[in-house]
């Protein structure tokens, strides 16, 4: 769940790479007069996504003009995410598009692909606009789903657009079960207002990620708890404290801050609940 810088590359510009090496001639007329609507698109994409009402956008491009949704996405998959495309090198230089290459999704694996925010299946016009591609790692652009949001409260969060700021949202609690576990939850700041608020709350369930944080912080424990052995509570409470204070400087709302915040703040996790994780 992290922003990232809008690309460069204009829609038109990366449709005309594109398409630049179609061999039928009438194919690539068809193409070629559309890439004013390619413009038009992009310039509501933009508008609407500013706006956070991307459910909005309609597309009527393959009913309007004479090219397929077929022809359109074939765009994509073989002239720009195919390795011999004229579009590879751009799909290349989106998918680098974050620090470290880290998915934007999910905020911890590797980006390895591009996702359609809007999906290509229903959005020809958008199929190769670049604020409309998204770096992500498998496992999220999997779970996406095909269909579009169609209300506010379907929306998941545009690492292009959605700025969530430095306020603290993520926070994690451990559950003394049998077995325990770590638990993480959205608990949005006052100020933001309802739908934000809500498309944080279904983006962090449509993408499993308490699921996906928990795991990585038992592997975290196990890692640490050698350590952790040798420390008193207060100690580890202080260790976990100062671990969290360092990654909130990194990313606010990373697992890990809410993490080591939230176990730092748990008496019974430091004097004795970490070692339930690892027997
Ligand atoms: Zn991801």
């Amino acid at each position: 769940m992290r922003r990232i810088d809008q690309p460069k590359f204009s829609a038109a510009d990366v449709f005309s790479t594109c398409i630049s090496k179609v061999r039928k001639k009438d194919l690539k007329k068809r193409f070629e007069s559309i890439i004013p609507d390619i413009e038009s698109a992009e310039k509501s994409y933009k508008k609407l996504a500013e706006k956070s009402m991307l459910y909005t956008f309609s597309d009527d491009l393959c009913i309007r003009r004479n090219v397929t949704k077929e022809e359109m996405k074939a765009v994509y998959t073989q002239r720009m995410a195919n390795s011999g495309g004229p579009g590879y090198e751009i799909y290349n230089l989106l998918k680098r598009g974050t620090f470290n290459r880290t998915c934007p999704i999910c905020g911890q694996r590797k980006v390895s692909t591009l996702d359609h925010y809007l999906p290509k299946a229903s959005y020809p016009s958008v199929v190769v606009t670049p604020l409309n591609l998204i770096p992500a790692c498998p496992e999220c652009n999997k779970m996406k789903l095909d269909d579009a949001a169609h209300t506010s409260e379907e929306e998941t969060l545009h690492p292009y657009f959605d700025d969530l700021g430095s306020d603290r949202f993520l926070f994690a609690e451990v559950q003394n079960g049998e077995p325990p576990v770590i638990n993480f939850f959205i608990d949005p700041p006052k100020t933001w207002d309802e739908k934000l608020a809500q498309k944080v709350k279904n983006h962090f369930i449509s993408f499993e990620l308490n699921l996906l944080y928990s795991m990585q912080a038992i592997d975290d424990i196990i890692g640490q708890a050698g350590f952790w052995y040798q420390l008193n509570k207060e100690d580890l409470k202080n260790q976990l404290s100062f671990q969290a204070e360092s990654r909130r400087m990194a990313h606010p709302n990373s697992w890990q801050t809410a993490f080591y915040e939230g176990m730092s703040q748990d008496d019974w996790f430091c004097e004795k609940g970490f070692k339930k994780f690892i027997e």
